[in-house]
């Protein structure tokens, strides 16, 4: 199903609290959404939903943690209380940790495949039910990345979970074809928004890295709202994976015709972020 208006229909965000979140929900005010926002950070969140209803769109905020089933339980129900169902779900909110698999905290790969998998599931167990229950189809965007599609040694832990959520929202696009829900696994490339800043750098010189790393998001990478772009476009268009940014393209280009390439640049790219 092609959702090209978004006048009126109902628009869930995860992690709407900031970066591409608060860009997808701002881009989708402006259209006429009424918005639906979550995240665990209730200022950023408050932020968010502010700017919005300066648009002039009704705005429903809950802090939640998308890792947690009781507080996506809380979430859901307020949503179900107000809408029969939403019109296009939005699995956004994540976390990253820079770094090889060597320097991988076990305490990191419990908290991204939480929040990166188990979050995304969450969000379509609570809220796809009632989609179809509804029967006028709607529109799921799970938020990968580009390195759910050619990983990064910079962020192997990371890319791990994005991989899952590509591999999800693939199976899933096929589960909800009969239902008219189109699913589009979203794949931002470099973003500057603080994920860069919020997620820990593990390993040799992990200060100085993480300065680095800011300092080449700053210079080189996309801004949120053109990933929004892409987000709201991809529904309006029913695309399976919505790349965005350069980099991305260039990464999923390759990794169809030529993974060896991709995995070259790839090495090159994460040692150009962590020399600055
Ligand atoms: P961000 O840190 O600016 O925003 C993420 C938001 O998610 C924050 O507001 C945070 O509070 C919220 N959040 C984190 N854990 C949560 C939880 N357990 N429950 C509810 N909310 C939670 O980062 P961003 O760059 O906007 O990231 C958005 C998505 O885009 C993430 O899934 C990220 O992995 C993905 N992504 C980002 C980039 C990039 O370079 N920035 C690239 C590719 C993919």
């Amino acid at each position: 199903m092609k959702l090209k208006n978004l006048n009126g229909k109902v628009v869930l965000i995860t992690g709407a609290g900031s970066g591409i979140g608060r860009a997808t929900a701002l881009l989708s005010a402006r259209r006429g959404a009424t918005l639906v926002l979550c995240d665990r950070d209730e200022a950023g969140l408050n932020e968010t939903a502010a700017a919005a209803r300066a648009v002039g769109v009704d705005v429903l905020v809950k802090t939640a943690d998308v890792s947690d089933p009781a507080s996506m339980d809380a979430f859901a129900d307020a949503v179900h209380a107000r809408f029969d169902a939403v019109d296009v779900l939005i699995n956004n909110a994540g976390i990253g940790v820079w770094c090889g698999l060597l320097d991988t905290l076990p305490e990191d790969w419990d908290r991204q495949l939480a929040v990166n998998v188990k979050g995304v599931v969450h969000g379509c167990e609570r809220f796809l039910p009632r989609m179809i229950e509804r029967g006028r189809g709607g529109h799921v965007v799970n938020v990968s990345s580009a390195a759910g599609y050619m990983p990064s040694p910079a962020m192997s832990s990371y890319s791990v979970t994005k991989f899952a959520v590509f591999g999800l929202s693939q199976a899933l696009r096929m589960e909800m074809r009969r239902h008219k829900i189109g699913v589009t696994a979203s794949c931002p490339g470099p973003t500057n928004t603080p994920i860069v800043r919020t997620g820990p750098v593990r390993g040799a010189d992990a200060e100085e890295r993480a300065d680095n790393v800011v300092g080449f998001f700053q210079r080189t990478a996309a801004r949120p709202e053109q990933v929004a772009k892409t987000v709201l476009r991809a529904v309006a268009r029913n695309r399976a994976v919505a790349p965005a940014g350069l980099e991305a393209h260039v990464m999923y280009y390759a990794s169809r015709i030529s993974p060896p390439v991709g995995r070259w640049l790839s090495v090159r790219w994460s040692a150009m972020a962590n020399k600055g």
